[in-house]
């Protein structure tokens, strides 16, 4: 299959790994971050940390939307989901989601009308067809998904419909790096650029990185070859002194991103002037509101949103997770109190949430070792 298989070619994939053993100086110590937490499951997923050299550390970063809203916006939508005749409607990784007052699907058993929807148009559609119900959609995602939520708007406005709102979370990358390059308990190299979200804002909004901070980007691809080649990348100009912007996953990412989605965005979204994210704080302008033309179809202006304000169980450490202080097996919860059956953090739910890709591919490959030891 184009595009798959080549990039998984067992050979090429230890060639690669080879020439990274060769790349890389052994006397120094190479902190590189996987800002995506798509990046952060394919590592995992296809064992690629067995195959780098231990000098080559890959800290997860926050890319993983789900993982950084705080509990508060979780409340806050489901407190929306109590009013009379309404529709919830989100996307699936967000139903085990933590948040005080429980997770989408708890609500959902305790009677709430809580609906998973494969994209907003979905969400509208139902308002099409529900015209005696509202159908409140929850927008969660970087770049990457916010240019859909912003033609769904745009396509609400055009059709009329009314019942329809959504309950807007959608944040930007680039703030949530520069937070991260400015917490002092972080050394870091350089960075895997996300890929997904560059297929919208492309690479050049990385350059201050570059420049500025003096960090290696390289976007990258998903599959093993596009990871190792991009560490390889990285370890070249890491090695030769350079910092600048590159971009691996050319198949995919413009460098100049997407600019009919980016015209979309800047119709319908304007920058908040701050936002909460989990682990990091209040971070400015790193997240979006709906404009004011928009405004019928905003939860945040049609119902009463508290803002409720909610701190993670003590003894999650979901925050150092996030900003790669910590590994996710580090967290003194890991594997015993939250689990992918019990999650504490959303972390531990979300299909980009580094603790549940550590759990799923390197802890339970460990369980199943240390239980056939046992046999
Ligand atoms: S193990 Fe659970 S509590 Fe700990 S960081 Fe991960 S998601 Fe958060």
């Amino acid at each position: 299959m184009r595009y798959v298989d080549e990039f998984r070619d067992p050979e090429l994939i230890m060639k690669a790994s080879e020439e990274i053993g060769r790349l890389s100086n052994p006397a120094r110590h190479y902190r590189i971050m996987e800002v995506c937490g798509g990046h952060t499951h394919a590592i995992y997923r296809f064992g690629l940390k067995d195959i780098l050299p231990e000098n080559i550390e890959l800290i997860h970063g926050p890319g993983c939307p789900v993982c950084v809203l705080p509990m508060g916006r979780i409340d806050d939508g489901l407190l929306i989901a109590k009013e009379p005749n309404m529709i919830f409607a989100a996307f699936g990784d967000m139903m085990r989601v933590p948040g005080a007052s429980g997770s989408p699907l708890e609500h959902k058993a305790r009677g709430a009308d809580v609906r998973i929807v494969y994209s907003p148009a979905d969400a509208l559609e139902l308002a099409r067809k529900n015209p005696d119900k509202e159908v409140m959609f929850f927008a969660i995602g970087f770049e990457t998904t916010a240019p859909s939520t912003a033609l769904t708007l745009m396509s609400a406005m055009k059709q009329g419909i009314r019942n329809f709102s959504v309950f807007c979370n959608h944040v930007t990358i680039v703030p949530a790096i520069r937070a991260i390059l400015d917490s002092p308990d972080m050394r870091l190299d350089g960075f895997i650029g996300p890929g997904h979200v560059s297929t919208v804002i492309g690479c050049r909004p990385y350059e201050w990185i570059a420049k500025a901070e003096g960090k290696p980007v390289v976007t990258s691809g998903f599959e093993p070859l596009d990871l190792l080649q991009s560490i390889i990348m990285l370890l070249k100009q890491l090695e030769s002194g350079e910092a600048k912007v590159e971009n691996q996953y050319k198949r995919v990412v413009p460098w100049e991103g997407n600019r009919a989605a980016l015209k979309v965005m800047a119709e319908v979204f304007e920058l908040r002037p701050y936002f909460e994210w989990r682990g990091l704080g209040f971070i400015s302008q790193s997240a979006l509101r709906i404009r004011e033309k928009y405004a019928t179809w905003d939860a945040e202006r049609r119902y009463t949103v508290p803002e409720t304000r909610v701190t993670d169980p003590k003894a999650a450490q979901c925050g150092e997770v996030l900003k790669g202080v910590l590994k996710p097996a580090q967290c003194k919860l890991f594997g015993k109190e939250c689990t992918p059956e019990h999650p504490i953090g959303a972390l531990m739910v979300s299909s980009e949430g580094s603790c549940a890709a550590y759990y799923n591919y390197e802890y339970r490959k460990s369980l199943v070792t240390s239980i056939n030891a046992v046999a």
